[in-house]
């Protein structure tokens, strides 16, 4: 158990929250919203099912939300924000499923009562998840238009560089695809937060090194990273069942980790270094490690090799 806390400013790596303090000039706290959108990697478009890790529960209801009910959820959040911290900001986040994969009329409809908090000074950031393939020009124009007003974050999950594995594991895009969503997201005004998932069955260690190359190289200004977990309730279950997949122990993750932020670029900003499913929701992992735990134990291993975030950077040294 870990009882007292680096400074963030002493970390060999950058963190979410102190950065949002120093950009922002205060803290900024998300706000979950579930706009019911769908995903094309379910409805047969990319793929049937899912990714083998996605639980359907987890990850959305799929069933469309009104505006009003859009509205609401960011209400209860902006009050429980408040509660938190009464001079704090709000980051909208569009997070289940992929919030592009729409008409254009239901992104619309899905960000007015964003909009009408932005003109009442209580949104501060949007950020939207969705699939690097996904991601008509169309919404782009849109979401572009917002972050005129807004900083605007596009979430994409690259999780592995490696394309076998990303076919594996039904992710049905390629890397190849995240690089290009991730430069017309930047193209059009938006930042991009990119993620990772170390120990992807057939990943490895090298491919956590080389998600990093990847995620420093396409130049995302913000980074999740999380290690495998095993949810009940999806296709990763069975075949962990079936002992085909193992999950990372918490030194092996941290080691990985480690090489990961290595090679990432210095200025980019770690919004998530471990997972959060809850322990009732998950198979495996058994282990539970406090964020702030896994933060110190990474910091530990760090300053031992006597490196820190960007040290082996092939981007960062062009
Ligand atoms: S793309 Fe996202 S929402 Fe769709 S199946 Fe995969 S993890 Fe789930």
């Amino acid at each position: 158990m870990i009882t007292s806390m680096t400074p963030a400013n002493s970390l060999p790596f950058r963190t979410f929250a102190p950065w949002l303090r120093e950009t922002f000039g205060r803290p900024m706290y998300r706000v979950a919203l579930d706009a019911g959108s769908t995903c094309p990697n379910r409805d047969g478009t990319r793929g049937f099912g899912g990714c083998v890790y996605c639980d359907v529960e987890g990850s959305g209801t799929g069933a469309l939300r009104t505006g009003e009910e859009i509205a609401r959820q960011l209400e209860v959040g902006l009050k429980r924000i408040a509660r938190r911290d009464d001079d704090c900001g709000c980051i909208a986040y569009l997070q289940s499923y992929s919030n592009t994969y729409v008409a254009a009329s239901r992104l619309d409809e899905v960000l007015a009562p964003i909009e009408i908090a932005i003109d009442e000074g209580k949104v501060g950031i949007v950020s939207v998840a969705t699939r690097p393939d996904t991601l008509p020009e169309w919404s782009l124009e849109r979401l572009s238009r917002l972050a005129e007003r807004v900083p605007v974050w596009v979430e994409l999950g690259l999780e592995s560089a490696n394309d076998k594995v990303l076919e594996d594991i039904k992710r049905y895009h390629t890397a190849a695809e995240f690089t290009e969503g991730v430069r017309r997201c930047h193209e059009a005004g938006l930042k991009t937060v990119g993620h990772a998932i170390l120990g992807l069955p057939g990943d490895g260690r090298e491919g956590a090194r080389k998600s990093a190359e990847l995620l420093a190289d396409a130049g995302c200004e913000g980074i999740k990273v999380h290690n495998l977990m095993v949810l009940k309730k999806t296709v990763l279950a069975n075949w962990w069942r079936e002992g085909k997949v193992e999950v990372l122990e918490p030194d092996t993750y941290v080691q990985w980790l480690a090489d990961f932020v290595e090679r990432l670029l210095p200025n980019q900003v770690l919004h998530r270094i471990t997972g959060d499913a809850p322990i009732e929701e998950r198979l495996a992992p058994h282990w539970d490690l406090y964020k702030n735990e896994i933060r110190e134990r990474l910091a530990a291993e760090l300053n031992s090799r006597g490196t820190k975030q960007g040290s082996l950077s092939l981007a960062a040294s062009q």
